[in-house]
């Protein structure tokens, strides 16, 4: 992409109403602007870092073994009736009226819609177990949305549902989610530390927060800092076995990790002083058994192998896509702007022209851009006009990984300038070099 062709309105001051950085740096690089309080246009830079990281959502879950599909937005009353939450989930739920005066909401979770849609089409063991996506906007009348899209009214979130015969099976599918939550939190470049939770007004027996560590966070975290250590790495894991992913459970459940809402003081007073830690993290996601409260409610049996009819196990399990755009700001950032992690970066690389203009240079960035572009690599040109001190902090503010600069100076010399925007390093090589260098970067990922 040309930076001349593209809309990127990058604003030079930073906005007041902007108290932490993540909501500073998507503003001033024009990747979100407000529509009105918690709701939020998601323009195209910031759209594109929504898109990847809904795209590893949805790859790590399908290797779970879990299935993608689509509900609505707006929901019936009637269904949540039956549950019984229209009353108890409270002001944070948009009630709408349609034309007929029927009562209607704009969904703040799916548990109702997925039961209903369950209990339609599935009436045998034999279907189970069954676990459905789906990644979609939710409303939450939040009473003091803040922090950008960190706490949203209209917010993206994967949120998924599995039906199961059993407590056993229904436990596999939540340390199913627990590993595949692992997994994508750190493809997109981000330590998450699964916690125990509260379950709040969705109910139900076992929970785990996913959350990131940063001094922003709105949750007060509690833990043996031994589990910054832990990591899944390359390691395949294998979804079917449950076993092997009670195992990667255990492992990561083990050291001491609490919220302020499940903290235990004796409990944690066992953890060695110098591993006793506690600051603030960000909840980037959920996990949910809840056996047959839903299906209990709603009705949603199935037969056994033995003829009788059985309430389904059930759990839910959410992720925040949206706000997950702020929390690996959070995480990755410096005093000049963003860093983005190389899996969810909008661009993959980032490419300088010193002198627009010039002969010299505009065929080096053409070359450099047409070979990069030729290996699936998007790259951002700034094709502008401009002072190159105006480039280098624009490109700063964006955090695009790798950086190429082209000048007429050091093309003279046969070079050109890659990188690294977290490192700061850099290094003088061959335009075929540099194209080669960023190439071989991806391929590693
Ligand atoms: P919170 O405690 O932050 O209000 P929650 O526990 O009510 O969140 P869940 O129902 O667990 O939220 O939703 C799953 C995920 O959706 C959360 O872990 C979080 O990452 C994200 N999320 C929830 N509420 C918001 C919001 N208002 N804005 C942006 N993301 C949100
Ligand atoms: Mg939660």
């Amino acid at each position: 992409m040309r930076l001349s062709r593209y809309f990127l309105p990058v604003l030079k001051e930073t906005p007041s109403e902007a108290r932490i950085v993540s909501h500073r740096y998507m503003l001033r690089a024009g990747m979100i602007k407000q529509s009105s309080a918690g709701i939020y246009s998601w323009l195209p830079l910031g759209f594109k870092v929504l898109k990847k990281i809904e795209k590893i959502v949805h790859e790590e879950q399908e290797k779970a073994g879990h299935i993608p599909m689509l509900m609505p937005t707006i929901q019936s009353a009637d269904l949540w009736r039956e549950s019984g939450r229209y009353d108890d989930y409270g002001d944070e739920m948009l009630r709408i009226k349609d034309r007929s005066g029927r009562d209607m909401l704009y969904g703040p979770t799916n548990e109702e819609l997925i039961t209903d849609i369950f209990r339609s089409h599935v009436s045998s063991y034999k279907d189970l177990p069954l676990t459905l996506y789906h990644i979609q906007w939710k409303f939450r009348d939040e009473v003091r949305p803040r922090f950008g899209v960190m706490r949203g009214r209209e917010f993206y979130m994967k949120d998924g549902y599995n039906f199961d015969i059993d407590h056993d099976s229904a436990i596999h599918a939540y340390n199913r989610h627990m590993v595949s939550y692992l997994r994508s939190y750190e493809r997109m470049g981000l330590k998450a530390i699964p916690m125990r939770a509260d379950s709040g007004p969705i109910g139900g027996e076992d929970t785990h927060e996913f959350l990131v560590l940063a001094e922003t966070g709105e949750s007060e975290v509690f833990y043996d800092d031994r589990i910054l250590d832990l990591s899944l790495g390359a390691e395949a894991v294998d979804y079917d076995n449950w076993d092997e992913c009670s195992e990667v459970v255990k492992k990561w459940t083990s050291p001491y990790a609490r919220t302020n809402e499940t903290h235990d003081n004796a409990l944690f007073d066992q953890v060695p002083q110098e591993h006793r830690k506690s600051s603030r993290g960000i909840e980037v996601g959920q996990i949910f058994y809840f056996g047959t409260k839903y299906s209990d409610a709603m009705g949603a049996s199935v037969q056994n192998s033995n003829g009788e009819k059985v309430s389904v196990h059930m759990g839910s399990h959410g992720i925040g896509v949206s706000r997950l755009v702020g929390a690996i700001i959070e995480a990755n950032h410096d005093e000049k702007g963003i860093i983005w992690p190389e899996e969810v970066t909008p661009f993959h690389c980032g490419l300088i022209n010193l002198r627009q203009g010039d002969e010299q240079a505009d065929l080096a960035c053409q070359t450099i851009y047409d070979s990069l572009s030729s290996f699936g690599l998007e790259v951002l040109y700034d094709d502008r006009d401009e002072r190159a001190g105006g480039k280098f902090s624009t490109m700063d503010l964006l955090g695009l990984p790798w950086r190429i600069i082209v000048g007429p100076r050091g093309l003279k010399n046969g070079v050109v300038e890659v990188g690294s925007r977290r490192t700061g390093q850099t290094e003088e090589v061959s335009v075929e070099e540099a194209v080669k260098k960023i190439i071989q970067i991806y391929q590693s990922i």
